[in-house]
């Protein structure tokens, strides 16, 4: 506080001005940090999300064909990708967009898992769907436009699956913790945090990636936080850079669209990376990387909250 605002602010006593973020959140109190609690690791098959290693999710934006998703498969996990990603229910912009193959979608996933040994990650939409996306898939994604379903979030959670609840485009932080709160009320505690930009009055890009979300969540609560630079850029060219501010702001993983020829792709192959654009993104990450593990092997990473509050 400078000399001038500590003039005009409030001080009564000994009471503090600033609200804590315990305080500020108090509505979502088991996704909050605490000495208890100071860190979910979710497990998704031999991975620990949150748990220090760094996850690349990587995979077309939709489930096409079966040679797409299985070239995509073997290129991200040679790549370094642990999970993979594919759309077989697609929420589209456009009613007259590619909604996805469904079921045929599913199959086609547990097949890339099969000949990969990657986990899958995909989309549910709708809470009769749950049963079924929850049979062939590793985690749930919840969409951006589900984010406040609560009836989905309730289905989704009670089929045990972890969650990777996406932030909706224009939900503040607290609604994304008040959904995720949802989700372990329902008995789930293997939610997965995902900030993929949100709308704001700047039209360039598809989003604005909010780091500072990402920064906030990490700092308050114990949940796993994953970056997606492909939604909030819009554009491929920015998605690189984008997955470098996720891995300085201490984020736990990327979720990343790539795709065999994105030019041809049925959905979102304008942010789509191709190969050798995933490749170079991987490499451009390493020093990175080393520089995260470095950070967190020092003691400082194990505060808790009330620490910091
Ligand atoms: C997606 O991951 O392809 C997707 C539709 O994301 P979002 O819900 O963030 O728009
Ligand atoms: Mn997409």
């Amino acid at each position: 506080m400078s000399g001038r605002d500590s003039l005009t602010l409030p001080r009564i006593g000994a009471l503090r001005v600033r609200e804590s973020w315990q305080e500020r959140f108090a509505e979502t109190p088991d996704v909050l940090k605490s000495s208890i609690r100071p860190r979910t690791i979710v497990r998704v098959r031999d991975l620990d999300i949150g748990g220090g290693e760094f996850i690349t999710m990587a995979g077309p934006c939709s489930v096409e064909t079966e040679y797409q998703l299985m070239v995509t498969a073997d290129h991200v996990r040679r790549g370094g990708a642990r999970i993979l990603r594919g759309g077989a229910f697609k929420p589209r912009s456009s009613p007259y967009a590619f909604q996805g193959h469904g079921l045929e979608g599913l199959k086609m996933l547990a097949r890339a898992r099969e000949s990969s040994g990657l986990a899958i990650v995909t989309e549910v939409m709708s809470e009769c769907d749950v049963p079924m996306v929850a049979e062939y898939a590793d985690i749930l994604q919840i969409g951006s436009r589900s984010m406040e379903n609560y009836t989905l979030l309730e289905a989704a959670a009670r089929s045990g699956r972890p969650i990777l609840l996406k932030r909706g485009m224009m939900a503040t932080v607290a609604d994304l913790l008040r959904s995720a709160q949802l989700i372990l009320d329902n008995g789930n505690p293997n939610v997965i945090l995902c900030e993929r930009g949100i709308r704001t009055f700047e039209t360039s890009t598809r989003n604005t990636f909010d780091v500072t979300a990402i920064a906030l969540l990490k700092h308050i609560s114990h949940l796993p936080v994953i970056a997606d630079p492909s939604h909030a850029a819009g554009h491929r060219d920015l998605v690189a850079a984008l997955a470098r501010i996720a891995v300085a702001a201490d984020a736990d993983g990327l979720l990343v669209e790539v795709h065999p020829d994105p030019n041809t792709a049925w959905s979102d192959g304008e942010q789509s990376l191709d190969f050798a654009g995933f490749d170079e993104m991987m490499a451009m990450l390493d020093p990175y990387l080393a520089l995260r593990r470095l950070a967190h092997s020092e003691p400082a990473g194990a505060r808790t909250l009330e620490a910091v509050g």
